[in-house]
């Protein structure tokens, strides 16, 4: 039986997709109905559009621009809503979610747990809170200490811009800067100029 809410949640690169597109195959299989949604990021392919993993598996999906319409598109025999990148929607993700699974259908997801500053993304805390299951896939930190690679399970995305760890404060949309992300552990994740914690003593 598949479970009513499932989470997979992750750094970059941790193979989330590729997760989500085995749990879509699955069903399809047991000759169920999926509809599977993204948010619209690049708009350049319209409607109809579709998600990948980094190694190679594809699924038909449909992009839209917020969580709302997803029940526009909803099909009345629909068993599971499958959903990637679900960290860039909107707060109502949480209404649709919750209004999904009282009309009994399933509903899975993956997203990232952290931005590049390593802080919570999006509607990521409550939406875990609400699974009923969660898988959390890491990559491996392949950052070199004295030689050889790190190894290290990487839970953390590092964002980069020409070459160098973006800073705390820098802009999410940056025009003419060459940016890059790799996956890296705690140790190896780099973010200048992020506050420290608030501890106040009494
Ligand atoms: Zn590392």
């Amino acid at each position: 039986m598949t479970e009513r809410l499932k989470g997979i949640s992750g750094s970059m690169f941790a193979g989330k997709t590729e997760i989500l597109l085995k749990d879509i195959a699955r069903a399809e299989y047991a000759g169920k109905i999926v509809q599977v949604f993204k948010p619209i990021i690049d708009n350049r392919w319209g409607t109809f559009s579709s998600i990948k993993s980094h190694s190679g598996g594809e699924h038909e999906a449909i992009a839209i621009q917020n969580s709302l319409e997803i029940l526009d598109h909803l099909r009345p025999d629909t068993y599971l809503i499958a959903i990637d990148e679900i960290q860039f929607f909107d707060s109502s993700i949480i209404d649709v979610i919750t209004f999904l699974l009282e009309q009994d259908i399933r509903v899975t997801f993956a997203g990232l747990s952290l931005d590049f500053r390593g802080e919570p993304f999006g509607s990521m805390p409550e939406l875990l809170a609400l699974c009923d299951q969660i898988e959390r896939p890491t990559a491996i930190c392949n950052q070199k200490v004295d030689g050889h690679i790190c190894g290290e399970e990487a839970t953390r995305t590092q964002r980069l811009i020409n070459g160098k760890p973006a800073n705390y404060h820098d802009p999410i949309v940056l025009i003419g800067a060459e940016q890059e992300y790799q996956a890296r552990c705690p140790n190896h994740h780099i973010v200048p100029d992020k506050p420290k914690p608030n501890i106040k003593k009494n």
